[in-house]
């Protein structure tokens, strides 16, 4: 253990020896603090702390299990494996299983992935015949997430006047009632989503004083990574879980907070001191990750923030190259540039693929990079896109399975009790709900007593149902004697799932088998792993509680080698020699939608600091003069963060931009066609502007779209009631031009005089006439 205390610095020494009390290590990228993190665990257990007593709640999964196997190394796998570490997620669902009962929760409890929440929100705004467009899931979703994150449950919402009226004010007066439904359908349906997973251990831990006390008593060293990225429910229990020991160690960095959009709050890590007595702050100054001009642009990057505490971040590492600046026309020429440098790099110098990362702000700039790297047959892995368990064949089956586990699951239930279709149609499904609403059961429940209830259904219906219910509970017999993987090959055979995929026959059909093998695969490791373990057969529900909290870079095992692409927020905390941030481009890093506020476009700055501070030898910024947005090409211009490095740190592979792109407007350009402005200008719907009255003197040409008024289509509609009116100049397919000297009749007899140029006056059935307005 000396040694290796030895090959930590001096001031990366001091948190490590200091066994017990509260303390927090502040320090910028690179500069140890996971490490202190390993070795501060490894050091506790040779000084005999037992392993059931250290909490360590990291970032991802998967940095808890690298964490671990180092731990590993120093102390001994059969030690380090009863260590409890992980995300606060996967370490809080943990107990809320063993604790399950006291919140009325079973502790088979289904976890809710955001999909799950949003159709169920969904399905809870429609039922409420409320408006989707003005209560957007999604946005809801964010909303109730917010609250949670902030303790603030139903009841606290509608004891509070304050936040009833904000929603009334943004025009969701409702949003109150639809939290409530949500609630209480996650409830019923034996569910929680993830936020629940932190709201529901804040809940468990204060009302049971013996619960807590007995998880104070178990966990006497907590250590927290990140600590930066707290939100206020992760904080309060981690203050509540150390309030007896008070031997906490927190790391982080408040340059690095960069998820203050989800609730993350930065006054954690400057309130720490506060927070108990005799808290010993450590500084840890070096930085070991990157070469000496990286520390220094990235330096100069961060004191452009005001807020900020001061720190030194300094290196002894080599100079290194310069961060290289890359300007091209579009974004799929600097796909090319960022395939061809990996490309060339890969060979002049023998690199593996794993050396080289692509960082972005939004997930939608991966497509060109990943474009370009496949033309150059250079094998890359995407992280944060669809997940694996996220696609549809992976995710029905897995419904299939969470309904063994827990067949309360609405969600899983919903999804695949006609899929593959057996006959099950939506009519059937919404009584089902409305039936299990009404009795406040789940819908499984109100299937198993569905002869019992009278929903009209009829009796070949009924009989699909039983059967359903009757295939559910022959797979549960089945788990409880089989093993996982024994159970899901029997589960894809026996619904049809994969009969359905092989009738389909196309490329996608059979790429969705192979992927349902993978899964099985997965699966196998999974129960052969147990095996090992304790002998046990492989749990299921363990199964699927991984897979419903594994994050993308969780899945991430090393084997293969292959290119990183990666939205910047993922890439907090890992390392890389060869580091491409892409789209350096005002509007887009920083966003848009970050640059009303100081505090916003800091936080942007954060994030770019954490970016730059991932590369290790060589970091690129690129950035493209247009850029497909949304479907347009529009036109960028660099970003300003560029421009806040100094120019000595910097090289640029193309001569630097004379023109002036700042303030320069932007254009549209129909990606179909030319640019046509009289389209843009006009662009308002048609219907909604009242009728043009030209007179025949000043024939002003109408600059909106031609826009057909065919009787046939437009019958009776508003359209046809107001667009036409006496005076209008129209266009018929056969006569011609002429103008509209008067009008009779109503609905579809409607007629109109209209003296053509040529041909004179005709009288027509507007229905029939094929007339637009020019
Ligand atoms: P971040 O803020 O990005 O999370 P960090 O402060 O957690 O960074 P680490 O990831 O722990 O930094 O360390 C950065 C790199 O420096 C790692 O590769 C680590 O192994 C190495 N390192 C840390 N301390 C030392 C040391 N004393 N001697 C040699 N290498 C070190
Ligand atoms: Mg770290």
């Amino acid at each position: 253990m000396q040694n290796i205390i030895s090959q930590l610095n001096e001031a990366q020494q001091a948190p490590v020896l200091q066994k017990d009390g509260p303390m927090i290590v502040i320090a910028g990228a690179g500069s140890g603090k996971t490490r202190v993190l390993t070795v501060r665990i490894a050091n506790l257990m040779s000084q005999g702390v037992d392993a059931f007593n250290i909490l360590a709640l990291t970032f991802t999964n998967k940095a808890a299990r690298e964490m671990k196997i180092r731990i590993a190394d120093i102390v001994g796998n059969n030690e380090a494996k009863n260590l409890w570490m992980g995300t606060f997620h996967s370490i809080f669902a943990k107990i809320l299983r063993i604790e399950a009962d006291k919140l009325g929760y079973p502790s088979n409890f289904t976890i809710y992935d955001t999909q799950d929440s949003v159709r169920l929100i969904g399905a809870i705004i429609k039922e409420m015949q409320l408006d989707k467009d003005v209560y957007k899931p999604k946005q809801v979703l964010g909303r109730i997430s917010s609250y949670k994150n902030s303790l603030i449950t139903v009841k606290a919402y509608f004891n509070n006047p304050d936040l009833q009226e904000a929603d009334a004010m943004s025009k969701k007066p409702r949003m109150g009632e639809i939290y409530q439904h949500y609630v209480e359908r996650c409830f019923k349906s034996g569910a929680m989503d993830f936020d629940d997973l932190l709201l529901k251990t804040n809940e468990l831990l204060n009302r049971f004083p013996d619960v807590l006390a007995k998880y104070q008593d178990r966990f006497r060293y907590i250590l927290v990574d990140e600590y930066q990225d707290t939100n206020h429910s992760q904080y309060l229990i981690v203050r509540a879980l150390s309030d007896r020991f008070h031997n906490i160690c927190v790391v982080g960095d408040d340059a690095q907070s960069i998820y203050a959009f989800r609730g993350a709050n930065i006054n954690n890590i400057l309130n720490f001191q506060k927070d108990y007595d005799n808290v010993q702050m450590y500084r840890l100054e070096q930085n070991y990750r990157s070469s000496r001009n990286i520390v220094e642009a990235a330096n100069n990057v961060i004191d452009k923030n005001k807020t900020k505490l001061d720190k030194v971040v300094w290196t002894a590492n080599d100079e290194g190259p310069k961060i290289k600046v890359h300007r091209s026309l579009t974004d799929s020429e600097e796909g090319r540039f960022v395939a061809s440098t990996i490309f060339e790099q890969k060979m002049q110098h023998q690199l593996p693929n794993g050396n080289f990362a692509v960082l972005y702000r939004t997930n939608a700039q991966s497509r060109s990079i990943e474009d370009a790297l496949r033309k150059r047959d250079i094998p890359y892995r995407i992280y944060g896109g669809l997940s694996f368990y996220q696609r549809k064949e992976i995710k029905d089956v897995l419904a299939y399975l969470r309904l063994v586990i827990n067949p309360k699951d609405e969600e899983a239930l919903i999804r695949v009790i006609n899929y593959p279709a057996r006959g099950i149609g939506n009519t059937t499904i919404e009584k089902l709900t409305v039936a299990a609403n009404h009795y406040k059961r789940s819908i499984f429940e109100v299937m198993e007593h569905i002869d019992k209830i009278d929903l009209k259904l009829n009796s070949g219906t009924k009989a699909k149902l039983q059967d359903f219910v009757t295939m559910i509970k022959s797979f549960q017999i089945i788990n409880e004697n089989q093993d996982a993987f024994y159970l899901t090959e029997h589960v894809t055979k026996k619904t049809g799932l994969v009969q359905e995929l092989k009738k389909d026959g196309t490329p996608e059909g059979i790429a969705r088998i192979e992927n349902i093998e993978e899964l099985l695969n997965g699966i196998k490791d999974f129960t052969e792993g147990q095996k090992e373990v304790d002998g046990a057969r492989g749990a299921l529900a363990e199964f699927l509680e991984d897979v419903a909290l594994a994050t993308d870079l969780d899945k991430d095992t090393g084997d293969d080698d292959r290119v990183a692409l990666m939205t910047i927020h993922l890439a907090k905390g890992l390392e890389f020699p060869h580091v491409f941030i892409v789209g350096m481009e005002e509007d887009l890093f920083p966003s848009a939608m970050s640059m009303n506020t100081r505090s916003e476009l800091e936080e942007e700055r954060r994030l770019f600091y954490v970016a730059l501070t991932r590369a290790e030898h060589q970091a690129y910024l690129t950035y493209a003069q247009s850029r497909y947005r949304w479907g347009k090409l529009v036109d960028s211009e660099p970003s300003r963060f560029i421009e806040e490095i100094n120019d000595q740190y910097l090289d640029y592979l193309n001569p630097v931009d004379t023109g002036n792109y700042r303030y320069k407007p932007m254009m549209d350009i129909d990606i179909f066609g030319d640019i046509d402005k009289s389209k843009l200008r006009l662009s308002k719907p048609i219907a909604s502007k009242p009728p043009v009255h030209l007179s025949a003197e000043v024939p002003k040409p109408n600059l909106r779209k031609l826009k057909p008024v065919s009787g046939v289509k437009t019958q009776g509609s508003s359209l046809f009631e107001t667009n036409l009116t006496v005076g209008n100049v129209v266009m018929h397919e056969r006569f011609g031009k002429g103008q509209i000297v008067s009008i009779e009749g109503i609905g579809a007899d409607k007629k109109a005089e209209i003296k053509f140029d040529v041909g004179g006056l005709k009288k027509l059935l507007l229905k029939f006439a094929k007339l637009e307005v020019i």
